[in-house]
This record gives C-alpha cells, sequence and structure tokens, in this order.
C-alpha cells in the first residue's frame, strides 16, 4: 500500500541520513589515519606549452590510497578535511611531499628553462593559522627553490580581503607565485584582482567545453585573455580534452594548457619517464624542430 510505501520511503531516507553521517565520520577517521600511516598520494599532471607542447611544470594533486575503497579522488574528501580541520595537516603534507619529490626534477631542468610546480590550497589553508611560516618551513626543509613553486587558490579564499593581502604579499617576499584556480567560477572583482601580486590565472574547463563550436565561450576566453594581458598576468586553460579546443585557444593567445589530451595525473614514476620521453609533437604539426 501507499501508507507502507511512505514508511518504507521514510525508514530508506533515515537510513540513508544515518548512512550517510556514518561514512563522513569514516572519511574523517581514515583521513586521520591516511596521514599518520603516510597513505595518502601526490600525483602530478603536466602543464604544458600550447605552442610547441613542452611540459613547463606540473600541478601536485592528491590522492587516497585507501585500503579497501582503492584510490580516492580529492573530491570526495577535500571538503571534508576542510570542514572538520584536517585540511591544515592535509595541506602541509602535500606541498612538503610535492616539493621533496620534484626537487630533484626541478633542478635537472636545463638552466634558463622555467619550470613550475602547483600546489592547490584551500581558503581555511591559506587563511589559518601561520600559513606563511608552513610555506617557508617546507621550502627551508626541502631545499626547494621558491621561484619554481605556484599555489593555487581559488577566488573565494580573497574574500577576506585585507587578511588575504598581507598573506600574498608575504609570499610574494618568499618569492612564491599565486595563481587563480578555477578562475570565472567565483565572484572576486576585477579591481580586487587588479590590486593583488597575482601570477596566473586558471580558466576553469566549464568555459571551454564548447569551445569549438560555440561563438559565445569563444568570446569569454578572448575577454579574459584579454583582461590578463592588462593586468600582466599568465594563463593556463584547464581541461582541454580535444585538439580543436587547443588549437582554438592558442589562437586566443592562451600560453599554457592542462587536460587530458596532453596527460593525465600520474604518479611520480610515470611522470619521471613521461619528462625523459617529452610529450609527442602536436599531431596537426608535420615538422619537428
Ligand atoms: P583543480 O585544482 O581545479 O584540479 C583540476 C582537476 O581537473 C583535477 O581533478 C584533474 O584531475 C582534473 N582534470 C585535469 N584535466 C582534465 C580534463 O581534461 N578533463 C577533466 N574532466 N578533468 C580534468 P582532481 O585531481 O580530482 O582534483 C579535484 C580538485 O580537488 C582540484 O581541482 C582541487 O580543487 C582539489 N584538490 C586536489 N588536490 C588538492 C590538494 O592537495 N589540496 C587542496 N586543497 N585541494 C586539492
Ligand atoms: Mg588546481
Ligand atoms: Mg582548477
Ligand atoms: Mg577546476
Amino acid at each position: 500500500t501507499a501508507k507502507a510505501e511512505g514508511r518504507n520511503r521514510y525508514h530508506f531516507y533515515a537510513n540513508d541520513m544515518s548512512e550517510r553521517a556514518h561514512l563522513r565520520m569514516d572519511i574523517e577517521q581514515g583521513l586521520r589515519r591516511a596521514l599518520a600511516t603516510d597513505s595518502l598520494l601526490v600525483h602530478y599532471q603536466p602543464r604544458v606549452d600550447l605552442a610547441d607542447r613542452r611540459i613547463v611544470g606540473v600541478e601536485a594533486l592528491v590522492r587516497w590510497l585507501h585500503p579497501q575503497r582503492g584510490i580516492i579522488s580529492p573530491l570526495s574528501f577535500i571538503s571534508i578535511a576542510e570542514e572538520c580541520g584536517i585540511i591544515e595537516h592535509l595541506g602541509r603534507w602535500v606541498l612538503q611531499r610535492a616539493c621533496s619529490e620534484m626537487l630533484a626534477v626541478v633542478r635537472s631542468r636545463p638552466p634558463g628553462e622555467t619550470f613550475h610546480l602547483a600546489v592547490n590550497v584551500s581558503a581555511r589553508q591559506f587563511l589559518g593559522v601561520d600559513f606563511v611560516a608552513v610555506v617557508r618551513s617546507v621550502l627551508d626543509e626541502t631545499g626547494f627553490p621558491a621561484s619554481a613553486l605556484e599555489l593555487e587558490i581559488t577566488e573565494s579564499t580573497l574574500q577576506a580581503t585585507e587578511r588575504s593581502l598581507s598573506i600574498l604579499q608575504a609570499l610574494e617576499a618568499l618569492g612564491v607565485a599565486i595563481s587563480i584556480d578555477d578562475f570565472g567560477t567565483g565572484y572576486s572583482s576585477l579591481s580586487v584582482l587588479r590590486d593583488l601580486p597575482i601570477k596566473r590565472i586558471k580558466i576553469d574547463r566549464s568555459f571551454i567545453i564548447d569551445l569549438p563550436t560555440s561563438e559565445n565561450q569563444r568570446a569569454v576566453v578572448e575577454a579574459i585573455v584579454a583582461l590578463s594581458k592588462a593586468m600582466q598576468m599568465s594563463i593556463t586553460v584547464e581541461g582541454i580534452e580535444h585538439p580543436a579546443q587547443a588549437e582554438i585557444l592558442e589562437n586566443l593567445g592562451c600560453e599554457e594548457g592542462q587536460g587530458y589530451l596532453f596527460a593525465r595525473p600520474m604518479p611520480f614514476a610515470e611522470l619521471l619517464t613521461l619528462l625523459a620521453s617529452g610529450l609527442p609533437a602536436r599531431p596537426s604539426s608535420g615538422t619537428t624542430p
């Protein structure tokens, strides 16, 4: 009957709620354990010069190697880590691991060639206690050059403007660069951006998904490129999956791209192999330099 069905649904719903709460606690405890037992991983996704397909840097992306569930995406635990405060510990761990793994890579690049390690920083971490001191001590401990480090923050992190500004300035003084991640998905005012020491804008994948066909998206990217040039910022476009997107973006004046078209995020050992061989030349260009 309908009544029974209703009751069942309610019951199921109640179960669902407690299951979700349970899962949350599970994740929180699991993360604490993972941090204590070193079962987090950092994968690296290459950043590519759109003109010649050289790998010009990598973004560090955390993964959790769960004993039962296998590799878990940050999308399912970063927000929980933020809410329960583990993010500061987790964020420091990622920074430390990425800097120590990438040190030899950065050192072995030919002189004059810039290579950047980008690390994501959440708002709570950025605005938390002594973030600048954490960055400074990781650089000291690992010997990683500050000039090769970029920290990715989102627009929402800049909401607390006065405090953000002093943190940004302290990081700039350290020699670390700042990028705005997922640009366009937040609400940062352009006048605020102009006054901040920001080196790079990362255009979110959602802005380029329909790029080959959408005049509208092309116009938006064009506007962002013009804006970034006016403010002396560089551009990295995220989530490039198709050659047509890469070509249009290059023609619109975007310098760098990141996406499955070039390479997926990968374990450190695979990155080393890829860096040794380089990416294949672009399919459309018949000649190699
Ligand atoms: P994000 O910083 O914007 O990173 C880009 C995300 O897009 C990554 O997802 C990457 O794997 C994915 N991606 C790259 N190329 C493509 C593509 O061509 N197509 C599609 N569909 N996706 C692509 P991932 O690794 O799952 O990370 C998700 C988000 O989790 C990151 O977004 C970032 O906000 C957060 N995150 C990852 N690692 C960390 C970390 O160490 N600390 C903090 N605070 N957040 C992190
Ligand atoms: Mg990022
Ligand atoms: Mg992003
Ligand atoms: Mg994104």
